[in-house]
């Protein structure tokens, strides 16, 4: 039986004080071996939040990070980085990132690789644009965008990755993929990870939906055959929210 595991995506929100107003108020009660909760944090967040979160059911990620291990690159955080203050997940190629930070598959896979080497858990985002909806190429594109991100992992690092299908189009609009649309993309996802290693490894496969995912919609996403969870931004804000995420992925 694979966990779910709710992953809030904070983007670019939040001061110290409004981080510790959050922290005071989760009261986080799940039983963690059927959820993971995990928030990923801005960069500068994160070693507080990790330090804050010790000895709790919630685990502190990062937003991105750069593929190289250390070297000139001005403004950039590492693997080891991350690890080193805390972290165990990493969001990796988000559409935000590929749309306004140059973010390509072949980044996407040089980080998937480089997160798994130092200990953190790639949250690998994958996603059509309404275009391509529309056209009917969700499938073969999003096939394609995991194909790449996997490249040359073996089957014991697949099986670690998270990916999280997120139609762009749903993102921050309040417009979700209706379940049956958003689990059929899932499905596909799981087929190609069979294909790239095998069906043992990608049944471990955790994939998760996002995009305007609510505490009110995420029931009827995880009942869902192929979705194990969500990548949840807006609502994975406030305590309260983020809180009835989980207990619902939980029930
Ligand atoms: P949203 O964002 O839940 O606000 O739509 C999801 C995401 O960008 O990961």
């Amino acid at each position: 039986m694979r966990k779910h595991v709710i992953a809030g995506n904070w983007k670019m929100h939040k001061t110290e004080e409004e981080i510790k107003q959050f922290m005071d108020n989760l009261q986080l009660t799940h039983d963690q071996e059927k959820t993971e909760a995990v928030i990923c944090a801005p960069a500068l967040y994160v070693k507080d939040m990790a330090e804050r979160a010790k000895g709790s059911s919630l685990h502190i990620g990062a937003q991105t990070m750069h593929f190289e291990e250390s070297g000139a690159f001005t403004g950039e955080v590492s693997a080891p980085m991350l690890t080193d203050i805390g972290a165990s997940h990493v969001i990796i190629g988000h559409s935000e990132r590929r749309m306004y930070f140059g973010e390509t598959d072949e980044s996407v896979q040089q980080k998937t690789a480089q997160a798994l080497a130092h200990n953190l858990t790639p949250i690998v985002c994958v996603g059509e644009s309404l275009e391509q909806r529309e056209t009917g190429e969700t499938n073969a594109f999003v096939g394609s965008q995991v194909t790449r991100a996997l490249e040359g992992l073996t089957h014991e690092q697949i099986a670690q990755v998270i990916i999280a299908y997120e139609p762009i189009w749903a993102i921050g609009t309040g417009k979700t993929a209706s379940s049956a649309d958003a689990n059929e993309v899932c499905t596909h996802i799981r087929t190609v990870v069979s294909e790239l290693s095998d069906e043992e490894t990608a049944n471990q496969v955790i994939i998760q939906y996002g995009g305007s995912v609510k505490p009110d919609n995420i029931k009827e996403l995880l009942e869902q055959s192929d979705i194990d969870g969500a990548l949840v931004g807006g609502a994975s804000l406030e305590a309260d929210s983020f809180q009835a995420l989980v207990e619902a992925s939980n029930a």
